[in-house]
Parts: structure tokens; C-alpha cells; sequence
């Protein structure tokens, strides 16, 4: 089986190609990413001297870059993940959305299409996408795989753009197609311009802790290994053409989120209890910041016996030691351009 992963080298899809590479040594697995800011080849040096494994620096908006690679290489299966991913990113450069993961996946359902048109049924087009695309929910109520699309950024507009791109391939041409929407990750490899890693970052550097608004939004958040455990077993077990909602069951107030993050930081690092909590600051909200996502992922459960496998205890601790336990990489990936980006989105509002 060849399998290609797109945006292999970012946060999820590093995971993922470390447990298809070394799980299934006999696939071959395709790891294609045009190493954005976001895409860290470091994320992968363990594994990149595999037998079965081969990086493929591209642009998934270059259709006839995908055209060389699906002739020369003959993939069976995509498993996609390559996208802008940055929410704050995305309001202010929406078109870069647009292209990566609006026309960089339809690119990639034309390219699957026109290679695997003699004998599509033994292909698997799989769209990973993420729990955004529902929109925002109140106090109460959770998405389920049949709540209506309701995006709100430009970020989860690109995002559901997609979906229903990869969904109409299933419908018109026949492309075997599996979605899975998944909530917030968290863990190693995070690059620390989201919540968790920028706040584990800057209570190590006793640098103040961003927080939007009051930190009242609420996020479900899941360990991306078990993300990743996820996927593994949608890919092998999913039904084609269906879609699976995936989520910790673990809810949680931003300002509650990191409260419990400057606790856990403040005994690692021999802190006095209390002594990081200083450091959060309130920043002014973000934009159209959605109020609350939470997610049903009883399908997933009850279908192909997924359930997370580390408490958000467990995880947090977990990532925090692999933030402390590597300075070189949160070195290497917050030099240059991190800092201008840094300021422009949190001192200069
Ligand atoms: P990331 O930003 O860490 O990684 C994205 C990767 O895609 C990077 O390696 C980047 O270099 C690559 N890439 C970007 N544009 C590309 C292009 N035009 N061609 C080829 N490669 C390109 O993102 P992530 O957090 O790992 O998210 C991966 C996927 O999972 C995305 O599709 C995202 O929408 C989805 N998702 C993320 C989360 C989350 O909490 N991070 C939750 C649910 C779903």
C-alpha cells in the first residue's frame, strides 16, 4: 500500500506519519508538505531514515506538481491534512485559505480522480478537517455529524469549502471518500502560536500569558496522539463515504485551561503555587471569536471502539515535559518571523 499524507511535516500530520511509518513497515508512506512556517521536517528526524518513508517537498496548489508525483508514484490512498490552520492567521490573510486548502484540495481530488479512474473502488481519498466547520454552539448542545454547517471564520469557511468539495467528489464522480472532524488538539510539535504551546512557551520565559477577551470561550480538547489513534482506525475501518465527529470529551474555559496549565508549569519548574497566574494578561478578543465548540464522537465510539486513551491531566502534563525537555525546537521554530508575528498579534492591538 502506498499511501500519500499531505502536511506530514506541521503538528497532526507529523503524528500521523510517525505512527503509519513505524506501525505499518510495510507500507510505503508518502509524506508531501511545502514546509510552510508551520511544517518542521525536525518533527519527523526520528523516523526519516526509514525504509518505507519519503519526504516530498511540494505545494498542493500546484496541480502540475501533483500530476508528476501521482504518475511517478501511484498512490493508493491520501490521508489529507496539508492546510492553513491559524484562525487569527486567517483574518488577517483569508486568501492564502482560500488557495491552500480550498484549491490545493480540489488539486488533490483531481489528481486522485484522473490516477485512480480505471479502479476506484481500491482507492481511499481521506479529508481530515476540524469541528469549526459547525459554527458556534451555547451553553448547552454538542455538534453531531449531521449538525449544518455554519462557519464563521475565514480559517473554518475554508475549511468547510472543502468538506463539501471532497463530499461532492463522492457523490459525482464515485471517489471513495472518508471526512473526519475533529476539535482542538493539543501536545508536542504544536507550533506556539496556538493557546497551549504559546502559553506553556511564555510561562517557561516568564513573559506575559495572552489571554482574548475575559477567557470565557470554551474549547473540547483532545491529545494528538490520540487524534492520530483516530485516524489510524477511521482509515482502516471508516465506512466510505461517511463522516466522523472526533473529541475528548473534555470541555474546557479558556481562563480555567490555562489556569490549570500555570499550575501544572509552576511545580515542574519549582515554582510557588500561584506565581504564574500573574502572568496572564487579557488581550482584546479576537474577531468573530466563537463562543463554544464541543463535539458527539459517540459515532467513532460506537462504530470502530475509538476512545481517548490519556486523561487531559495526563496529556497536559505529558506535553508540558516535552515542551521543557526540548528548548532547541521552540528555539528554532519562535526565531525570525515569530516575533514580528508575535508582536503584530498581541502587543500592538
Ligand atoms: P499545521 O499548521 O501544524 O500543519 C499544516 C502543514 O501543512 C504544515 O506542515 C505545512 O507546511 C503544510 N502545508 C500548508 N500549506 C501547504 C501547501 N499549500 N502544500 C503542501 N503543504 C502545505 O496544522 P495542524 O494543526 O497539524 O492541522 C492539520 C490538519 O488538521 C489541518 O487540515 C487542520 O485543518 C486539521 N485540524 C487541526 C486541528 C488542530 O487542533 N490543530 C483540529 C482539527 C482539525
Amino acid at each position: 500500500m502506498k499511501v500519500l499524507i499531505t502536511g506530514g511535516a506541521g503538528f497532526i500530520g507529523s503524528h500521523v506519519v510517525r505512527l503509519f511509518v513505524t506501525k505499518y513497515p510495510h507500507y510505503q508512506v508518502y509524506n508531501l508538505d511545502k514546509l510552510t512556517y508551520a511544517g518542521n521536517l525536525e518533527n519527523l528526524s526520528d523516523i526519516e531514515d526509514r525504509e518505507n518513508y519519503t519526504f516530498l517537498r511540494g505545494d498542493i496548489v500546484d496541480a502540475g506538481y501533483l500530476e508528476e508525483i501521482f504518475s511517478g508514484y501511484k498512490f493508493d490512498a491520501v490521508i489529507h491534512l496539508a492546510a492553513e490552520s491559524h484562525v487569527d492567521r486567517s483574518i488577517s490573510d483569508p486568501l492564502a485559505f482560500v488557495e491552500t486548502n480550498v484549491i490545493g484540495t480540489v488539486n488533490l481530488l483531481n489528481a486522485a480522480r484522473r490516477h485512480w479512474k480505471d479502479d476506484l473502488g481500491k482507492h481511499l481519498f481521506y479529508h481530515i478537517s476540524t469541528d469549526e466547520v459547525y459554527g458556534s454552539l451555547g451553553e448547552q448542545g454538542l455538534f453531531t455529524e449531521s449538525t449544518a454547517y455554519d462557519p464563521r471564520s475565514p480559517y473554518s469557511a475554508s475549511k468547510a469549502s472543502s468538506d463539501h468539495f471532497v463530499r461532492a467528489w463522492h457523490h459525482t464522480y464515485g471517489l471513495p471518500v472518508k471526512v473526519s472532524n475533529c476539535s482542538n488538539n493539543y501536545g508536542p510539535n504544536h507550533f506556539p502560536e496556538k493557546l497551549i504551546p504559546l502559553a506553556i512557551h511564555n510561562i517557561k520565559s516568564e513573559k506575559p500569558v495572552p489571554v482574548y477577551g475575559k477567557g470565557e470561550n470554551v474549547r473540547d480538547w483532545l491529545y494528538v496522539l490520540d487524534h492520530a489513534r483516530a485516524i489510524d482506525v477511521i482509515f482502516h475501518e471508516g465506512r466510505v463515504g461517511e463522516t466522523y465527529n472526533i473529541g475528548g470529551v473534555n470541555e474546557w474555559r479558556n481562563l480555567d485551561l490555562i489556569h490549570l496549565l500555570c499550575d501544572v508549569m509552576d511545580q515542574k519548574l519549582g515554582r510557588e503555587k500561584g506565581h504564574s497566574r500573574k502572568l496572564i494578561t487579557f488581550v482584546k478578543d479576537r474577531a468573530g471569536h466563537d463562543l463554544r465548540y464541543a463535539i458527539d464522537s459517540s459515532k467513532l465510539m460506537r462504530e470502530l471502539g475509538w476512545r481517548p486513551s490519556v486523561t487531559f491531566e495526563e496529556g497536559l502534563s505529558k506535553t508540558v515535559d516535552w515542551y521543557l525537555e526540548n528548548p532547541g525546537w521552540l528555539e528554532s521554530v519562535t526565531s525570525g518571523n515569530y516575533q514580528s508575528y508575535y508582536e503584530q498579534q498581541y502587543t500592538n492591538r
